[in-house]
């Protein structure tokens, strides 16, 4: 096994699959993506998927609104693109503002169109093991432990952190019963009183919890596969901005059996999904009754058999 998990092939073996198979079928895939204008960041990632998208055959709709959108006025304009069978998957860029209720709006979003994960039914459908769309940073992980041939059956998963968009989601994934998942899992948070006891018992160690190299060498055992989510901005000796994840790299490198980098990692992966997602929304979730594990089984070419 490589020691360092990098997610660019990941992502470059996921691109290439859509690309192609848009190519070979003639699709026409296609999303609305809804942007409150406002936050100078945003238009930064706005641009970044338009410009990816085309590069793949994917057209991106942009939608442009006034910061002062009324809550009324998008989900009439979500609602349409739910009837639309010319768009295929609905994203709504973050931040909005403060007079957005995000759940409101989420729970609008058709759950088979739903390819950025806002509609709470869609963490349903992999809480039941139910085939859906699933979020993007989860599946980022699952698709380097399945790419890399990091087998997760009867070995113990700890993840740190429980947000909705991450660690309950990848929970859940993980308790799959799939060739890929079937782990013992078990998820810590800010108030959890063992926590360095569950992580020095981890096989596999997600960390999710948005605190700059919070993990250091003396919280793991030795061998553990490291999987760092977290992406911190923290200033250089010379002021400028740099990235670090949730995992101390230097620290743990050395005793770990392999781990993502960041950036390069979890985060390159993330972006590709959203793609993927489209695709299958694009296809058809009924239609085609593969699920996120089947379809990156056919991508990687991975063995399912034990
Ligand atoms: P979040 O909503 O802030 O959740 C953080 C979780 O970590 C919470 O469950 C929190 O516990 C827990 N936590 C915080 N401090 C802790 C501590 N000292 N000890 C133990 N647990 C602690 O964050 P998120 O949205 O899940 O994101 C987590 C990280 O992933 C962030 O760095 C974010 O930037 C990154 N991220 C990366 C991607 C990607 O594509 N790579 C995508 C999304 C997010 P409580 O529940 O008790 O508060």
């Amino acid at each position: 096994m490589d020691k360092i998990l990098s997610g660019k092939p990941v992502a470059e073996k996921i691109k290439a699959y859509i690309k192609n198979r848009i190519e070979a079928e003639a699709l026409r895939p296609r999303m609305l993506l809804i942007q409150l204008t406002g936050d100078p960041a945003s238009d930064y990632y706005v641009q970044n998927i338009i410009r990816n998208g085309a590069r793949l055959g994917i057209e991106v709709d942009l939608r442009q609104l006034d910061a002062d959108t009324t809550q009324d006025a998008l989900l009439s304009l979500i609602q349409n693109a739910n009837q639309d069978p010319q768009v295929h998957g609905i994203m709504i860029q973050k931040p909005l503002p403060a007079h957005i209720n995000e759940s409101v709006i989420g729970s609008a979003v058709d759950p088979d169109k739903d390819i950025d994960s806002l509609n709470p039914e869609n963490l349903g459908r992999i809480v039941m093991d139910m085939n859906g769309l699933t979020p993007c940073t989860p599946t980022a992980v699952y698709a380097i432990l399945m790419y890399y041939g990091i087998r997760t059956k009867g070995k113990h998963a700890v993840i740190i952190g429980r947000s909705s968009v991450v660690g309950k989601p990848l929970a859940n994934m993980l308790l799959w019963k799939k060739p890929f998942a079937d782990a013992t899992v078990s998820v810590v948070h800010s108030r959890s009183a063992q926590l360095v006891e569950l992580t020095r018992q981890a096989d596999i160690l997600i960390a999710a919890l948005g605190r700059a190299e919070y993990l250091k060498s003396d919280m793991i055992k030795a061998d553990v596969v490291l999987i760092d989510v977290g992406i911190n901005e923290v200033l250089k000796e010379d002021c400028k901005p740099s990235y670090v994840g949730d995992i101390d790299y230097k620290s743990c490198y050395d005793k770990a059996m392999a781990i993502t980098p960041v950036p390069g990692g979890v985060g390159t992966v993330t972006s590709a999904l959203l793609f993927l997602n489209l695709l299958r929304a694009c296809i058809g979730l009924k239609k085609d009754n593969k699920s996120i594990d089947d379809f990156l089984g056919l991508i990687f070419n991975a063995n399912h058999n034990d």
